[in-house]
């Protein structure tokens, strides 16, 4: 205090209760902005439930599970409310779906065990995320699910090691790729994707790390086969990897297998494989699991042939239920990215903002060139067939389709494949 002038020292000393105040007040903000805010929008989802469906309580609540529903909103909320699969669901504005009262059994975790505890749906609260494996949850998500979990912990008594991902306690029965009992039959919400300290499960505790497997560790399973434990340890606590997440496209190769990428789902019914011939076909149809071309892409959560024909179509469209991941993967926000509106519209991925008001009808180029006049485009790309017109006002062809490409309307543009 010597070196201010005394006018300024008296000063100081007369504000020092009013900054400390105002410090006492901003304090909080800086360690728990979310504290500060309001609950978030809560939606009472259980009318949706079939009659048929039996509630019963839970045998005990010690766990909560958080899975990622690999699929947009509309059809998430289908499926869960039609089977009871989860007591909430997050959706990508932050909204809950109250889809099961708390107090009952969902079943969302499947074939599950956590320090020798098997049937874990019957002991832990399910929570789902409108989202991918692969792709990052949004703020507003996070913030609300931090939210819902600080409540459930405080109802429950349950500590944030507890808190656990699916894939974490999911197990698999021996299949043809993995000979033992094993971890990584699910993927969500994604090792590398789901962040534990967004979510507020920022306890020491080393059981609260994604490492910590209590089952692997006593020999009960072995570790998910495919997962990289280095790169696991790097991402600890949960960064998103972008490129991780482009591995993660659903194509098969020589070193993706249909395991890879649908892990226990792989021979389902909803799970569809579109051979790069085009013909399609269902996991339960298919017999011979060596003879999978490179080049197969893998649709995981198909129930109704509309979501099957919007990722299949010759240019794919979005239908009620499908996102733009859906069909793009993690490229759908890329500038090689085109969406060509119902009304015609074309924007790009870095232009579009808001994922959730796509209208249904809005068609999806991945990795175009940007769209030229088609009197300016070369000849030769414009009679490659997946090159795409757009026809004013609205109209979407396919060069393949298109017997004679100098009829078009002048005004078409053309978009060349990259
Ligand atoms: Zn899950």
């Amino acid at each position: 205090m010597a070196s201010i002038p005394k006018k300024y020292r008296s000063l100081a000393l007369v504000h020092f209760p009013v900054w400390t105040f105002c410090l006492i007040l901003l304090w909080p903000a800086a360690l728990e902005p979310v504290a500060l805010h309001a609950a978030p929008r809560l939606v009472d989802y259980q009318k949706h439930l079939p009659r048929s469906f039996k509630k019963r309580l839970r045998k005990s609540t010690r766990f909560i599970v958080l899975h990622s529903t690999e699929s947009g909103l509309t059809s998430a909320l289908r499926t869960i409310s039609r089977r009871g699969h989860s007591n909430y669901l997050v959706a990508r504005n932050g909204t809950i779906y109250r889809t099961l009262d708390k107090r009952y059994r969902a079943n969302h975790a499947g074939l599950s065990m956590w320090n020798g505890l098997r049937d874990i749906s019957s002991h832990s609260i399910g929570i789902e995320l409108v989202g991918y494996h692969n792709d990052p949850f949004t703020s507003a998500q996070y913030s609300s699910l931090k939210w819902l979990i600080e409540v459930m912990q405080r109802v429950y008594k349950i500590p944030d090691r507890n808190v656990l991902e699916h894939y974490r306690v999911a197990y698999g029965r021996p299949n043809r790729w993995v000979k033992r009992p094993h971890r990584g039959r699910k993927k969500d919400p994604g090792v590398f994707n789901f962040s534990r300290v967004r979510a507020g499960l920022t306890s020491k505790d080393s059981r609260n790390s994604i490492l910590y497997d209590p089952d692997v560790r006593a020999g009960r399973l072995i570790p998910d086969p495919d997962i990289d434990i280095a790169r696991v340890r790097l991402v600890d606590r949960g960064k998103y990897d972008e490129a991780v997440a482009r591995q993660s496209e659903h194509v098969i190769t020589k070193n993706i297998t249909a395991w890879h990428i649908a892990r226990g789902e792989y021979n389902d019914a909803t799970t569809v494989y579109r051979f790069p011939k085009g013909t399609i076909m269902r996991g339960n149809e298919i017999r011979n699991w060596d003879r999978i071309p490179v080049g197969t892409k893998v649709y995981l959560n198909r129930e109704r042939t509309e979501d099957i024909q919007a990722v299949t179509a010759a240019v794919p469209v979005i239908e009620r239920g499908t996102t733009a991941f859906d069909i793009a993967g993690p490229s759908y926000k890329r500038s090689d990215t085109y969406y060509i509106f119902p009304k015609g519209t074309i924007k790009h991925g870095r232009q579009v903002r808001r994922w959730s008001r796509i209208p249904p009808g809005t068609r999806v180029l991945v990795r175009y060139n940007a769209p030229v006049a088609l009197n300016r485009a070369a000849r030769q790309e414009v009679r490659q067939g997946d090159t795409v017109f757009l026809v004013p006002p609205d109209e979407v062809l396919i060069a393949a389709n298109v017997p004679d490409v100098s009829r078009l309307k002048s005004g078409t543009l053309a978009f060349t494949r990259k």
